[in-house]
Formats: C-alpha cells, structure tokens, sequence
C-alpha cells in the first residue's frame, strides 16, 4: 500500500475489483492520479471531519465490457480510462473527431463524502476551482433518487496534459448538477 497525499491511498484509485497493493499500471497513470489526489486532498482538508470515499476511480476496458454486458451505455470518453487509449468505432461521430483511438482519458475519480453532504463538497469545490485553489477540469454532482446516492465526479484540467487547441477539440462543461440519475444535467457554478 502507498500514499498519494495524507488522506488518499493509490489503491483507492484502482480498477474495479483490484486488491489493496494495487498501484498505477504506468507512469502516465501514476502523474494522473497523484494530480487528481492532490487536488482532492486540498477540498478534503477543508472538511477535516469527513471521509472522502472512492466509489469509482480507474477504469479499464474490462470494466466497458462487462458494463456494456450488464447493460449499461457506458462513455468511451470517459475520463475514467485515465490515460488508456479506448478504441472508436469506425465511421462513428467520435472517430471522427479523435481518430481511431480516445486518448484524452485525463483521469477522474467519483467522491463520496462521508459526514458531510455531497452538495456543500460540491458548491465549495465549484468555489475554490473558480479561485483557482484547486484545478480540476469538471466537477460533476450527481444524485440517484433511486436509492438516494450522491457522489461527485471530479476530473483533472485537460490543459495540464494538452496543448489548448488540442483541449478545444474535447472540451466539455466544467460544472454540471443531476438530481435524476443521470438522465439530464444542469449546468452549475
Ligand atoms: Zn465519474
């Protein structure tokens, strides 16, 4: 087991199903995660009393598989592959924007907050982005109603590993809010 920063662990970040010694497959995921970490630990400190919990962080083309088996829709540009290119489908909407590979996966990690609730992790670290105290390239608040979960999903600045004309190509919205699942978003911040 290794650290990140104080309150995070690499494992943490793992793929589904990894074990506890679990630690970045490459150097480019290792400089994603450990961005990604401290940018988290910054918003985390600010809420000593809490936990931050790690409900989804590296995603790997096995668990694309087995989402899409279980039959969900999951992104191939999902910044959760962190750092692995994804391949596209030929004559798709993507591959004609990317090629024949996504490889723009910056890193992201799905927060839930324990001992505090999801939506003032939120709004603060909407705040301190603004500030520019913390850079992280979308935080995303989402609540299931369903079984009435929320996490935050925070993703790294593309610009930290990109030129900006290359983040212009796939840029998305910085600060979104779903109260419905998934279904719509509201643009925030
Ligand atoms: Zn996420």
């Amino acid at each position: 087991m290794m650290k990140v920063t104080s309150n995070f662990w690499f494992h943490e970040f793992a793929p589904h199903g990894a074990g506890r010694s679990w630690l970045p497959q490459n150097k480019i995921m290792q400089l994603m995660i450990k961005q990604l970490a401290e940018n988290l630990q910054i918003i985390r400190s600010y809420f000593s009393k809490s936990r931050f919990q790690v409900s989804s962080g590296v995603r790997t083309l096995v668990d694309y598989a087995r989402l899409k088996d279980s039959g969900y829709n999951p992104s191939k540009t999902s910044d959760h592959y962190c750092g692995q290119a994804i391949p596209l489908e030929a004559n798709s909407k993507k591959f004609e924007r990317f090629g024949a590979f996504y490889n723009f996966a910056v890193g992201a990690a799905d927060i839930v907050p324990v001992g505090v609730s999801a939506a003032d992790v939120f709004d603060l670290a909407v705040d301190f982005n603004l500030r520019n105290e913390v850079n992280f390239g979308q935080i995303i608040y989402e609540k299931n109603p369903a079984n009435n979960s929320e996490w935050i999903h925070f993703s790294n600045n593309p610009t930290s590993f990109f030129q900006l004309k290359v983040c212009e190509i796939f840029q998305r919205r910085k600060y979104l809010k779903s109260v419905d699942g998934g279904k719509t978003y509201s643009v925030a911040g």
